[in-house]
């Protein structure tokens, strides 16, 4: 599915209508990269600029999930991971650069750039992480039991999952602890 860019007021209220102001839907991930960086030589590169990439799912189909591109973020804030009631979009001229500024309200945070892509990505429904997993520092000690061909169960509290990916290292969804998940393709090669 292509992106379509948002520059007009008409445009960031087609998208909001599109989306329902995301209502009942959540920020399932987020992924922001500085193009500013330390080279090997440790000089520094002083391209400051952030981009960034939300997921945002909704309990309602057409689109049921979204995937926001957010260019040059100029502020970003976020205030919990609650469902979203009632996103609002606005466009505005900032006051310092005189060029327009998009902001997106997701009533547990905001965040404003200077330029707005977003695409359908619908199959993008579920557990599995799409950005790239963020893992607790410290390798798993336990691996999980075994209840079928397709389950797994955390020794630590007993919540059993079905792991969609065959990944050897699993989350365990309730209480956090890394596992080596002995469904893996890995695992059973020994
Ligand atoms: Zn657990």
């Amino acid at each position: 599915m292509d992106y379509t860019k948002i520059v007009t007021d008409a445009d960031m209220k087609n998208f909001m209508n599109l989306v329902g102001g995301f209502h009942d839907g959540v920020v399932k991930e987020l992924h922001m990269v500085n193009s500013a960086y330390i080279e090997e030589n440790l000089s520094f590169v002083c391209n400051h600029k952030l981009n960034a990439r939300f997921l945002i799912q909704r309990q309602w189909a057409n689109p049921a999930a979204v995937e926001i591109l957010a260019v040059d973020v100029t502020h970003f804030q976020i205030n919990g991971s609650e469902e979203i009631y009632s996103a609002t979009g606005q466009v505005r001229i900032d006051r310092n650069l005189d060029i327009p500024e998009y902001k997106i309200n997701f009533d547990h945070g905001y965040f404003t750039c200077l330029k707005l892509w977003y695409r359908e990505a619908s199959t993008w429904l579920g557990k599995k992480v799409r950005f790239g997993h963020v893992t607790l520092p410290y390798p798993p000690k336990h691996v999980s039991k075994i209840i079928d061909d397709n389950w797994i169960m955390c020794e630590q509290c007993c919540e059993t999952w079905e792991p969609i990916d065959k990944e050897l290292f699993q989350q365990c969804p309730k209480c956090d602890e890394p596992h080596i998940n002995p469904l893996s393709h890995e695992y059973s090669k020994g």
